[in-house]
């Protein structure tokens, strides 16, 4: 485990852990520990972000916030197996409103199982969910409109798993352009507690600050009681996110 730590003043601060980033890291996907670090460090507030490698065994008692990334088919596997070890105390931590934030493959290793024609993949169950396999694989930009969010969520998916929500699981969001979970509800993601399953890669966080304050907001109010965050100047970021979504508005990105 390697570990990379900035104080605070006061001494109020989140852990985060990040889940295998040498297996797990499509599309950029390690990049929203970025943004998560700097949007503390910008409020003044700490923050440790612990790499959890594939053989360490940890602990997530004094953790606030859990990230899993994406990867391929082959990755998840290996993942999994290692996973499942975790899974009593995954399972503690989601229960107790540990804020997880789970990216495609680590969004399809929440549920019971993905999957891979003859070949299960099993699953955490930590969210009633499962994905099976579909052709085409859905790729391209991708639109959603969530509560989570104040702008439309902005990304890119590359996806062949085919994720279906429980009837209780709420989904992260609306489709208003590309795919989502299974290219056919409209719904993209999933919440329930404080987990946030989605396929949005690109990374999520730098063009959705809205999505990091929230993951910050319910992992502050969970540990101190006050989720309430100190607005940023984030005019790059919402202009970032506006040009993606006026382009996907406009038809100028080809969808597959
Ligand atoms: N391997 C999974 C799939 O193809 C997830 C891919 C990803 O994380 N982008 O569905």
């Amino acid at each position: 485990m390697s570990q990379q730590s900035s104080g605070a003043a006061g001494g109020r601060g989140l852990r985060i852990a990040h889940l295998y980033p040498e297996l797990l890291n499509l599309y950029g996907d390690s990049g929203n520990m970025l943004v998560l670090k700097s949007r503390l460090e910008w409020r003044g507030l700490g923050c440790q972000i612990v790499e959890v490698g594939i053989d360490d065994r940890p602990s997530f008692s004094d953790v606030d916030i859990v990230f899993i990334g994406g990867g391929t088919d082959r990755e998840q596997k290996i993942v999994c197996q290692k996973l499942l070890a975790e899974r009593e105390e995954l399972h503690s931590f989601v229960e107790d409103g540990g804020v997880l934030a789970a990216v495609c493959g680590g969004y399809q290793l929440l549920g019971d199982y993905y999957l891979l024609g003859d070949e299960k993949v099993q699953g955490l169950s930590l969210v009633d969910l499962y994905t099976d396999r579909g052709e085409p694989r859905l790729i391209g930009n991708v639109a959603v409109q969530s509560r989570i969010s104040p702008q439309p969520i902005v990304g890119y998916e590359n996806h062949g798993g085919r994720t279906h929500l429980g009837s209780d699981v709420e989904p992260m969001g609306k489709v208003l352009y590309g795919h989502g979970n299974d290219g056919t509800t409209g719904e993209e993601g999933c919440l329930y507690k404080n987990v946030v399953g989605t396929y949005v890669h690109g990374p999520l966080l730098p063009k959705n600050p809205g999505v990091a304050d929230y993951l910050l907001s319910r992992a502050l109010e969970r540990k101190y009681g006050n989720g309430e965050l100190e607005p940023l100047d984030d005019r790059a970021e919402l202009a970032a996110n506006k040009i993606m979504y006026d382009r996907m508005m406009a038809g100028k990105v080809p969808e597959r």
